[in-house]
């Protein structure tokens, strides 16, 4: 149902950006090499260039020349002679080959190639466009961009790109207990730790967070925050949704005439999660989450499905959680009516080739940020399994 209503967004309106300032923003227009990638015919060794068949005679070649990264192409190769030639270098005109520095003998200005090695056409070489053609499009609109994306754009000579603008994400924390945190809290109450975790995963996925001061659990402090937050193109509102005396958000959200699309789901931690839309100011509708409070369960939520809306809202259809699967180290129970999303970590770094493995981590449940933090990801237990095996190849949430 999120993703469905993820699709509904209007499209983004773009600014220009420099590219050493692109990281986290997408992309709003399709990229194209400005000319043929590698531009010339490049060495990807120290070596020697030359033809592979007179190399493959294990004859001396006499060296004709020598050329390093930055030089003007030079050649042609002349029959019988070999070019000295180093990585990134463009290849002299003739030469189909490299070979290797470590697999020549190189004495008295000529030089031969090694038995038993031998050199296959092209071999060291990538030829002139291999990689792309001067004109074609490499990287497309909706890019999320990583620095792998950046070197392509720079090698390719976009200075500045045009990227999406960042969507504006309200982030509404409410509770009576909650105090900003550099406040000392007194007895009973907490520091408001969901307002800039909130704004952290919402700055990653690639928006724009604005945290609001916290509601308190009365109507009017409610009614007055949520008018200010629907001018933000989508809101995170957390606390104050489940069957409690002070759970005020539900009834807060339908006197500014909100459209709620379910109000809860068969996930453990995040059951009570709302969500819906609302109309601001200039008309535009807007799509809310109402987290359950507690900083596992609106971390879990976030990422399962507030995370698309904000994808579509950024540009990205991609967007949205990211999955894995592992090897699982201990048995863990399952529940009959609630996939079960348990902060585990996950050892990524197998040095011996095994399976990544996840264990799940010992937690006092979903106000647990001690154990979350100890935690890189969310053990997935679907529905109405009673138990998963040690052993067993499980799917893991990434966070
Ligand atoms: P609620 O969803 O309002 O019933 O809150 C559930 C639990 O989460 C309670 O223990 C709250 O104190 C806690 N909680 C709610 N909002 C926050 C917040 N912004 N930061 C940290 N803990 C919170
Ligand atoms: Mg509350």
């Amino acid at each position: 149902m999120v993703a469905a209503h993820a699709r509904l967004g209007r499209p983004p309106v773009s600014e220009r950006v420099e590219l050493g300032d692109a990281a986290g923003r997408v992309l709003a227009e399709s990229l194209s090499a400005d000319r043929d990638q590698p531009p010339f015919p490049r060495s990807t060794r120290d070596g020697f260039a030359c033809r592979a068949e007179e190399a493959n005679k294990h004859k001396p070649l006499k060296v004709a020349g020598s050329i390093h990264a930055g030089q003007a192409p030079a050649g042609p190769l002349p029959r019988g002679a070999a070019w000295e030639i180093m990585t990134g270098a463009p290849v002299p005109a003739g030469a189909d080959a490299v070979a290797m520095v470590e697999h020549v003998e190189h004495s008295g200005g000529a030089v031969r190639l090694l038995p038993p090695r031998t050199l296959e056409p092209g071999e060291n070489i990538v030829p002139q466009g291999a990689e792309a053609r001067a004109g074609d499009e490499v990287l497309s609109a909706g890019t999320h961009l990583g620095s792998q994306h950046i070197a392509l754009a720079a090698a390719c000579g976009h200075a500045t790109i045009p990227v999406f603008r960042r969507p504006r994400v309200a982030i509404l924390t409410t509770g009576d207990e909650l105090v900003p945190v550099a406040s000392k809290p007194a007895p009973g109450q907490i520091r408001n730790s969901n307002g800039v975790m909130l704004a952290a995963l919402v700055a990653r996925a690639g928006g724009d967070p604005w945290i609001l001061p916290t509601a308190r659990d009365d109507d009017r402090s409610l009614d007055e925050a949520l008018r200010e937050a629907v001018t933000a193109d989508m809101l995170l509102i957390t606390g104050g949704v489940s069957a409690g005396k002070f759970d005020l958000v539900e009834p807060a959200l339908a006197r500014i005439g909100a459209r709620f699309h379910f109000t809860g789901v068969r996930i453990q931690p995040g059951k009570p999660l709302v969500f819906g839309e609302l109309t601001g100011p200039s008309k535009t509708r807007k799509n809310f989450f109402g987290l359950p409070g507690n900083p596992i369960s609106s971390a879990a939520t976030f990422l399962l499905f507030g995370s698309r809306i904000l994808g579509a809202l950024v540009g990205c259809q991609q967007a949205g959680p990211r999955f894995a699967l592992a090897r699982l180290a201990k048995n863990v129970k399952g529940k009959p009516d609630l996939t079960r999303f348990v902060p585990s970590v996950c050892d990524f770094n197998s040095a011996g080739g095994e399976d990544p493995e996840v264990s799940t981590v010992a937690s006092q449940g979903s106000g647990d940020l001690a154990s979350f933090s100890r935690s890189n990801c969310f053990l997935v237990v679907p529905e109405g399994t009673d138990r998963l095996h040690a052993g067993d190849v499980v799917r893991i949430l990434l966070h």
